[in-house]
């Protein structure tokens, strides 16, 4: 009994009824965007092949299987199909095939039976076998050509951040020059005129002067914030840890603070009795963190008290936590405060305007530079605590 005559003569049958099928196939997505010649395309290649070598009781010729398979395999990959969806084609294929000859296989022998069965299953199953093969080569090949064009826009983004880096930090040191001499003429006139007491001139002239130099200074900080946060993600900011007193160190902030607690009659407390006496750290980054920590402790609280202290943690480990009595801040506000210019709005009234919304991404960005970490804890109207946790010892790094 010769099943290929049946297979050649009812191929297009055949092939009409496995389109249809695969077609209509609900777990074969890929289809639903295709018409039915784009999925047709392949099949009587696969299908005519599967004849040819059937129609031989051979199984080693399956050269012309495999170059079928091979090619059906780099279509369904260029027509996005997933390999889930290729295994159901041809079990559909396998089922079609069955159907067909399920007459001329009830009147064989049980012999002839098995053999044709054997002989259809190793066939379908070399097909899948080559057909996948040249379905992952294909998909390897567009996962390599996707890479290099991801390599060559990533190279192409870094030159262009690069290059607006670069252009920008030249940008604020051009502008810090022009910004200093308004400073320094509108300080001087507003100066000379307080000296002068005969002087004419109106007192809305002298407000307008400050408020030159206000904003003059706001603007100055925000270009220095900017250059020192450009610093810091160009990589070029470096610690120098060198043995610090920390009791001296911490002195020396708490007299540049004190004036402004003072200002706004706030108790500014310091317990450090359970400090360490000596650190390895970098003193003057240390210090920005401070100032930075404390003067946002000073200008978020109406009224209280802020208090710093530091204490020793661990063997390795040492504390210094900054409290305030103030605003507090939100716990959505919470997440983002460290971002470069971000600023919780939780109340216009309190909220100053001469923020820059970079301090608290200064403070972070230096506190992980002296291979520390900073934490917050806040309540709405009650306070802030912000705790940064040192090593006793910073290393230089490399
Ligand atoms: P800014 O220059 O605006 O103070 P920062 O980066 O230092 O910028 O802080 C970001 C925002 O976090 C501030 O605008 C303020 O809303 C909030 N914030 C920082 N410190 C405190 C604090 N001690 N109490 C309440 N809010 C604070």
């Amino acid at each position: 009994m010769d099943f290929s005559q049946t297979l050649i003569e009812k191929s297009d049958a055949i092939l009409d009824k496995w389109v249809e099928a695969v077609y209509q196939d609900q777990e074969i997505e890929a289809t639903k965007e295709l018409t039915f010649k784009a999925i047709q395309d392949s099949l009587p290649h696969v299908l005519k092949a599967l004849a040819t070598v059937l129609s031989k009781s051979e199984t080693s010729d399956l050269q012309t299987v495999v170059d079928a398979s091979l090619e059906h395999g780099r279509l369904r990959a260029e027509q996005g199909f997933e390999p889930e969806e290729i295994a159901r084609e041809y079990r559909l294929l396998r089922f079609v095939i069955f159907s067909f000859l399920e007459e001329d296989l009830l009147q064989a022998s049980p012999k002839d039976v098995l053999r044709a069965v054997r002989l259809i299953d190793t066939v379908i199953d070399e097909a899948i076998a080559r057909c996948f093969n040249s379905y992952t080569q294909a998909r390897l090949q567009e996962l390599k050509q996707l890479q290099n064009h991801l390599r060559l826009t990533n190279q192409e983004l870094t030159r262009l951040v690069r290059a607006s880096k670069d252009s920008l930090s030249h940008l604020a040191h051009e502008l810090k020059t022009p910004l200093t001499s308004i400073i320094g003429y509108s300080d001087l006139f507003l100066r000379q005129h307080r000296q002068q007491l005969g002087v004419q001139d109106t007192y809305s002239n002298i407000e307008s002067i400050e408020r030159v130099l206000k904003n003059g200074r706001l603007l100055l900080r925000l270009i220095n914030d900017t250059l020192e946060i450009s610093r810091y993600e160009a990589g070029t900011m470096r610690l120098q840890p060198t043995l610090t007193n920390v009791p001296e160190l911490i002195n020396s902030v708490i007299e540049i603070i004190e004036p402004l607690a003072r200002a706004k009659q706030l108790s500014l407390v310091v317990n450090c009795d359970r400090a360490p006496e000596q650190v390895t750290t970098d003193p003057l980054r240390l210090q920005q963190v401070l100032t930075n920590l404390l003067s946002n402790a000073i200008r978020y609280t109406e009224s209280g008290l802020v208090r710093l202290e530091c204490w020793l943690l661990t063997q390795e480990q040492w504390a210094i936590s900054i409290a305030d009595s103030g605003i507090g801040i939100s716990a959505d506000a919470q997440v983002e405060i460290f971002n470069p210019y971000f600023r919780a709005i939780a109340d216009p009234q309190v909220q100053n305007s001469d923020g820059t919304g970079l301090g608290l991404a200064i403070v972070s960005r230096l506190v992980q530079l002296m291979q520390g970490e900073i934490k917050v804890n806040s309540e709405l109207a009650k306070g802030s605590t912000f705790t940064v946790i040192l090593p006793l010892e910073a290393v230089t790094q490399g």
